[in-house]
This record gives structure tokens, C-alpha cells and sequence, in this order.
């Protein structure tokens, strides 16, 4: 049995003190914010289910399984309907009644060719890169969902399965280095550990590896490029999308989803309307598209503007963020154990997995969690 310490109560690391955990590792996990879930969580206000930008759940992913397999209760999720989501300059992505057009976007969406708008649309909703097909075919085969309790829902879950088995969350609590025997802690304190699991996000660990191994450190992360977001969510009192569940301006990166829309049972009434726009700053991949956050900002709310009239006047509660990082990246994937003689053990998104977003966090950090002994030291 070892001391593993996970940093970072994010997707990653919940999952990896899942697993940690049931192969008999006594562990701790140790996150800098007052709550857990990292990006991949929401919160209640008002009735909605507020998150960082809008969150698609991938029936049958890794986090999907997880979660089913932790809690005895189903978790209800409902999926996208493309005949409910519209492509601006395009239409309905299977426009009713329209035979010939639902043929030709369908032949179009397998094909997965990136030259057609309709493949860009798509995959830009369904992974939030146009560039990206792998989730595409989950799209378009209904299992792309939404989650009826939020993400909130999700986490909750895993952390309750980790207080049934005694694995201690501490919140509020900065890890600042790392060292031969464990970790210290923003106040100072040491904690001792036999293996760490570095969950805290592409930069945090780039951070605290370059202070015990400069070099490597400086190869492996050499490449690290990023993608970052805006968004706006929004519980309206009324329903500016009309029942359609999205809508996707592809040039722009930019896409209005209503959950309300998707799953009735979220709200009696109105509407909640997640945003977002993607990349543009000269920071992030690809073209630059916004001299800063302000003005991709400003870009989605004119969007919202044009496309949900009148949102404004109806706004029960709201959530803006100018900048999230949404895709991180390195020019190789990073392979989890290349620290692993150091007894450590990266997980996160961006490492090197066959998943992305928040699938490709819970494979990395469930894998950790598996072969602590191959950084036991
Ligand atoms: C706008 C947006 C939309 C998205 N949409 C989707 C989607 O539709 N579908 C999907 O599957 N995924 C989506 N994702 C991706 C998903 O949210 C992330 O991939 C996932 O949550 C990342 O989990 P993580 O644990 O790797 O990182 P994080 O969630 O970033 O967790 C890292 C944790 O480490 C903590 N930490 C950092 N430094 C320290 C330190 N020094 N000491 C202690 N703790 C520390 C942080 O506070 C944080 O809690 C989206 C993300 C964004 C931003």
C-alpha cells in the first residue's frame, strides 16, 4: 500500500483517487479552491444549473461510465436532436420534411470531410474544435446529452463514492512544490507521500515539475499551446431560442445551447442559455480573431443579440467568464508516467490519451490511479 496524494480535485484527480483508492492506496486529494470539480462543474443559482460554458456528455465516455458504475441511481441525461440544432447560413442539420437536404447533410456528416460546413458546424459543437471529429460520430448518433442534474451532478457523485470510502478531500489547501518526500503546502506544512499525482491543470504541474527537473521539464513541456474560451450563461425568463436546442455560427466559433430546451423537466419555464466563443486571441491556436478577451466577449453577447432577441430583458441569474481555458496542448502527447522515477504521475485532459475534454480527464486520471506502483519508489 502507498501514500498517494493527489493534487488537484478536478475530473482528473476525483477519478484518480477512484481508482487509487480501490486498489488498496491509502489517499489523500488536495485542491486549491473551495470546492471540488475544477472546470467540470456547475453551480445552482436560481433554479439553474450554471457551469463554465456549455457541457456535453458523451453517453457511454469514461465520465458517463464512472458515474454509472459509482452510484446505484441512473444518471438522467437527453440528448441533442439535429433536427433541433441549426447551423447559421445553413439551417436545421435534418430539416424536417426536407428529404433531399437531410440525405445530402448526412452523406456530408460521415464523410467527416472538413471542406463542408456542415462537418465544421458539427464539430465544432461536439468538441468545441472544429478541427476535431471525434465526437462527431456521437452527435450524430444521439449520444451527445446533456445532463438533467448538471455537472454539479456528476462530481457530486464521484466525490460522494470517495467520502463512502474514506478518502479525505481537503479544499481551500495550495500545493506549492514538490519534494523527495511529498509536497508543501501554501501555509508552509509538509505532507508526506510515497507517489503524487499531479491533477492541477497543464500549467500548475509544467510549474511544479521545472522546480525538480528543469530540463526535462523544459523538453517535455517545450511545445505547450493552449485554447481558450468566453462565455456567458444565462436563466432567462422566457425562451428566445424558440425550442431549438442550438444554435452554431462555425466561422466565428461561436454556439447558443438552451438545456431548457433539451430537457424540459430543468425549468418550468423560460429558458437556460449557455454561449460560447472559441480561440481568436493571439494567444490561443489558429487565427487571431479579437484584439482581447473584452472584445470576444463583446463578439458573443452581439451573437446572443442577433440570434436569442431580447435576453436581455429577461436574465433571472448569469455567468460570464472572459477567459477559460478550454484545450490545452502539447506539439507530443504527454505520455503520464514520464516522471514517474520521481514518484509522480501526471493526469489531465492533455495528456496522452485516446479521449479529449473531460472524457480524456477521467480516462488519464482513472489510468493513474491504476499503476500507482509504477512510480513507487
Ligand atoms: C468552456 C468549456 C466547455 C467545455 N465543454 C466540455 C464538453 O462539452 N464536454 C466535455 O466532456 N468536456 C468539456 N470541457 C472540458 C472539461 O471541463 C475539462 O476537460 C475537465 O473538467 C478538466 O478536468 P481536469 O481535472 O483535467 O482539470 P481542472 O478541472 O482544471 O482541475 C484542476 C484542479 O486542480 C486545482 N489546482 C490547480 N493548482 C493547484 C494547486 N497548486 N494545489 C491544489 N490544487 C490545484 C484546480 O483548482 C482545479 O480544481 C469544457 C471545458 C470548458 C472550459
Amino acid at each position: 500500500m502507498a501514500r498517494v496524494l493527489v493534487v488537484g480535485a478536478g475530473l482528473a484527480g476525483l477519478s484518480a483517487a477512484i481508482d487509487a483508492s480501490a486498489n488498496g492506496h491509502h489517499v489523500v486529494v488536495l485542491e486549491r479552491s473551495k470546492t471540488v470539480g475544477g472546470r467540470g462543474t456547475s453551480q445552482n443559482k436560481e433554479g439553474f444549473s450554471l457551469s463554465y460554458g456549455p457541457h456535453l456528455l458523451h453517453k457511454k465516455g469514461p465520465l458517463w461510465q464512472l458515474c454509472r458504475r459509482l452510484s446505484k441511481r441512473k444518471s438522467p441525461s437527453t440528448p441533442m436532436r439535429l433536427d433541433k440544432i441549426e447551423i447559421i447560413g445553413h439551417g436545421m442539420i435534418r430539416p424536417k420534411g426536407e428529404i433531399s437536404r437531410i440525405i445530402e447533410n448526412k452523406r456530408a456528416l460521415k464523410s467527416k470531410d472538413q471542406s463542408e460546413p456542415m462537418v465544421q458546424a458539427a464539430s465544432f459543437l461536439s468538441s468545441w474544435d472544429s478541427s476535431n471529429t471525434s465526437r462527431l460520430d456521437a452527435l450524430i448518433k444521439s449520444k451527445l446529452h446533456v445532463s438533467n442534474e448538471g455537472w454539479i451532478g456528476l462530481v457530486g457523485r464521484i466525490a460522494a463514492a470517495l467520502d463512502e470510502i474514506g478518502v479525505l478531500i481537503e479544499c481551500d489547501v495550495k500545493v506549492d512544490s514538490i519534494h523527495g518526500y511529498g509536497v508543501k503546502l501554501g501555509n508552509g506544512k509538509k505532507v508526506e507521500a510515497d507517489v503524487v499525482i499531479l491533477a492541477c491543470g497543464l500549467k500548475t504541474s509544467m510549474k511544479l515539475l521545472k522546480e525538480i527537473d528543469e530540463i526535462r521539464a523544459k523538453q517535455i513541456f517545450s511545445n505547450r499551446s493552449r485554447t481558450t474560451a468566453s462565455i456567458i450563461e444565462v436563466g432567462l425568463d422566457s425562451k428566445p431560442l424558440r425550442g431549438r436546442h442550438a444554435i452554431v455560427d462555425a466561422n466565428n466559433n461561436s454556439s447558443i445551447i438552451d438545456y431548457v430546451a433539451i430537457q424540459s423537466r430543468l425549468s418550468a419555464y423560460g429558458s437556460h442559455l449557455s454561449a460560447i466563443t472559441v480561440g481568436g486571441l493571439s494567444s490561443d491556436v489558429g487565427e487571431t480573431k479579437f484584439k482581447s478577451p473584452q472584445e470576444r466577449l463583446q463578439h458573443l453577447e452581439n451573437f446572443l443579440d442577433s440570434q436569442a432577441k431580447g435576453w436581455r430583458d429577461h436574465i433571472i441569474t448569469e455567468l460570464r467568464q472572459e477567459t477559460i481555458t478550454i484545450h490545452e496542448n502539447l506539439g507530443e502527447e504527454l505520455d503520464a508516467f514520464a516522471f514517474s522515477d520521481k514518484g509522480i504521475i501526471m493526469a489531465g485532459s492533455w495528456v496522452k490519451s485516446d479521449y479529449i475534454l473531460a472524457d480524456a480527464a477521467v480516462h488519464s486520471g482513472r489510468t493513474a490511479g491504476k499503476n500507482i506502483g509504477k512510480a513507487q519508489r
